[in-house]
């Protein structure tokens, strides 16, 4: 067992009471080897989602404040259609009345120009810089980030004239 499985055995043994550094020092609470450092163990399992409060000292020692929080890996939806140019899979994304083909993968990170989408509704909007801020709260709600496919489509410029043909204002340059 290493020591980061032994100062989980530990936390959760301790419950409310906690664990601290001293602990791991001789006499070691579990028997085995000392483990000098215990801090870097607590980062490497808050990182792993587990909630652990303290700094391990007498007076705050780490406490387990629950169950591990996995963060919800979202679901790689089916395609349901195809991209007309390239014939790439693609899902269709209501964007403010407009359906955007879109790259099925989620995009994990947060920027600007991806599309939020609701996995409910199969709608969504394209995020712009007000939205940075409310974004997370939306990933929080299940929305699932996914990169436009005309970004990326091979035949984009090929997009591009079909969007031109079609613009609501014929004759304004295309912005994609
Ligand atoms: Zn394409």
């Amino acid at each position: 067992m290493n020591a980061y499985d032994r100062v989980l055995r530990q936390l959760r043994a301790a419950g409310r009471l906690g664990v601290t550094q001293v602990q791991f020092l001789e006499p070691v609470c579990d028997g085995g080897e000392p483990i000098l450092r215990v801090a870097p163990r607590v980062c490497d399992l808050r990182a792993d989602g587990y909630p652990i409060t303290g700094d391990g000292t007498a007076a705050n020692p780490y406490v387990l404040q629950g169950a591990r929080r996995t963060p919800p890996t979202p679901k790689v939806p089916d395609p349901d259609g195809a991209c007309d140019k390239c014939g790439a899979p693609v899902i269709w994304v209501d964007v403010g009345g407009e359906r955007v083909p879109c790259a099925p993968l989620p995009v994990l990170s947060v920027a600007i120009g991806l599309i939020a989408r609701n996995p409910t509704t199969g709608g969504g909007r394209q995020i712009i810089t007000e939205d940075l801020m409310s974004v997370p709260g939306w990933l929080q709600a299940g929305a699932v980030l996914h990169r436009s496919h005309l970004t990326t489509c091979p035949m984009s410029s090929a997009h591009a004239a079909h969007a031109r043909d079609t613009a609501d204002r014929p004759g304004q340059a295309s912005l994609l």
